[in-house]
């Protein structure tokens, strides 16, 4: 059977129809709104935006997930062309009416004679045929507890709990130093493997006041606040008692600071290498529902990190993901049962932009399949490849959490200054290198 199921018409499902359709391949989509509903949607259209009207920023020279817009823009995606004729003004962030905008996605997919619709809930991992999940952070609970079955419980999350991940390069290593704690590991680098900045009790009290009256946000109506063991908010830490980071994540035992040997620090905050290229660490134990611009203050009081830059702040969500870097292929197949892929937000990316994006994918990989069609593998230099190379393999798995699109994921380019100072032509080389890679990719599907 040729036919190509995909379960959940959001961004993602959405968008591998569209593809896998245009390029002639009979879908059905299964969605089991409005029958069944998420605590997020309102509607029983496609593509429905749960909270904010915005896919962010529009820059594509600058900004990584502007790049992600043009590449799927390149690639007629319907996300981003239904966006563009919904646009509302919003500075350089492209913001949409979200009702008409799900409306007309909607209705461009029924209006092709290779789609239709089947309304329901998928409950299990079909054996035979062609599918493509995209059941979103809020796949339903029948349906998590089929794929947990298949995958092993401890490889599907129902929560995220990320810690904020900052560029290394922003990181000042005149303060901070590299050790692991009581310097463990076999190999130097694994005794190399944490990255410490230091505190005084006097910057230790100023930080715990700043995380206890830090702005801080409320779980979504219907999202339960079921913390666990391991992965409390910091500043719920915080208000447990003002020792509580001080004996947890902040422990300063077993760690000598290389830029001042005789100086025992009061407390100690670890970063720990988040990819493989090391261009991004995240700060351990950190996971919080801080505000985002109350984060950015309170951790810029960290010794090193003053001029830190965010490659994502921290959060935890209700948010149903898998273990990709375990679990898939790189052509998102569920590497136990090839005829099953996964795409958007349930694969550990984050937010429309990026769930929409790895639909695209993820659609016209199964449609070239379908059609027996060879593909080379998607270049990694481009903002699709980055992202669908971070979850299928450069992430670390242990400590896998969602990740937005960002320019720590690419590699780097030659001959380009690092730092600040060189960061613009940085990203322009990073969006050119992406733009000339994505055309010569789509050009097999001419
Ligand atoms: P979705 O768009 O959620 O689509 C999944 C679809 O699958 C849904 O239509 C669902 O009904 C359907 N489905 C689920 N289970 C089944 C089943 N068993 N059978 C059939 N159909 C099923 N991202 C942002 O970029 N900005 C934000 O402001 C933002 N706010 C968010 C707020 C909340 C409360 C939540 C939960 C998420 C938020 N996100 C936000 C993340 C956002 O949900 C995703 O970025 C995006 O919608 C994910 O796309 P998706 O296609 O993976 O999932």
């Amino acid at each position: 059977d040729k036919t190509l199921h995909i379960v959940g018409g959001g961004m993602a499902g959405s968008e591998a129809a569209w593809q896998a359709a245009q390029m002639g391949v009979d879908v059905v989509i299964h969605e089991m709104r409005p029958k069944v509903e998420t605590f997020a949607h309102r509607t029983g259209d496609f593509a429905e935006m749960v909270c904010s009207n915005s896919f962010r920023s529009d820059d594509d020279e600058q900004n990584a997930v502007g790049l992600l817009h043009w590449e799927m823009r390149a690639a007629n995606g319907l996300i981003m062309t239904t966006a563009d004729r919904h646009k509302l003004p919003a500075g350089g962030a492209l913001a949409v009416d979200r009702d008409p905008f799900a409306a007309d996605v909607t209705a461009q997919l029924m209006a092709l004679p290779n789609v239709s619709v089947e309304y329901g809930e998928i409950t299990e991992l079909p054996i035979d045929g062609n599918w493509i999940f995209a059941t979103g952070p809020l796949t339903s609970p029948a349906l998590g507890e089929a794929i947990a079955r298949e995958t092993g419980t401890d490889r599907l999350a129902f929560f995220d709990a990320i810690a904020p991940i900052v560029y290394a390069e922003s990181i000042d290593m005149d303060v901070a130093w590299l050790q692991s704690r009581y310097d463990k590991g076999e190999t130097e680098e694994e005794q190399k493997a944490y990255l410490n900045c230091p505190m005084t009790k006097d910057q230790y009290e100023a930080f715990i006041d700043a995380l206890l009256a830090a702005d801080k946000t409320e779980f979504h109506e219907g999202e339960t606040a079921t913390y666990f063991d391991g992965c409390l908010p910091i500043e719920v830490m915080a208000e447990r008692g003002r020792e509580t980071l001080r004996f947890g994540p902040m422990k300063p035992i077993g760690l000598t600071n290389a830029h001042k040997p005789d100086e025992k620090a009061y407390a100690v905050v670890q970063l720990r290498r988040d990819n493989a290229l090391g261009t991004l660490y995240n700060i351990v134990g950190f996971q919080t529902k801080m505000k985002y611009g109350a984060q950015t203050e309170v951790f810029k009081m960290i010794p090193g990190l003053e001029d830190a830059s965010f490659a994502r702040l921290g959060g935890i969500h209700r948010n149903t993901f898998m273990n990709s870097p375990t679990l898939l292929d790189n052509q998102m197949r569920l590497k136990s049962r090839p005829n099953l892929r996964f795409a958007g937000q349930v694969t550990g990316v984050e937010g429309y932009v990026e769930s929409s994006a790895m639909g695209l994918l993820a659609g016209r990989l199964a449609a070239a399949e379908i059609l027996g069609k060879d593909l080379p593998v998607v270049p990694q230099d481009t903002a699709m490849g980055a992202l669908i190379h971070h979850i299928t393999g450069g992430a670390e798995a242990k400590t896998f959490q969602p990740m937005n699109v960002n320019f720590g994921l690419f590699r780097p380019v030659d001959g380009l200054k690092g730092g600040r100072r060189g960061r613009k032509d940085r990203y322009k080389a990073y969006t050119d290198r992406a733009k000339v890679e994505w055309s010569d990719w789509l050009e097999n599907f001419e």
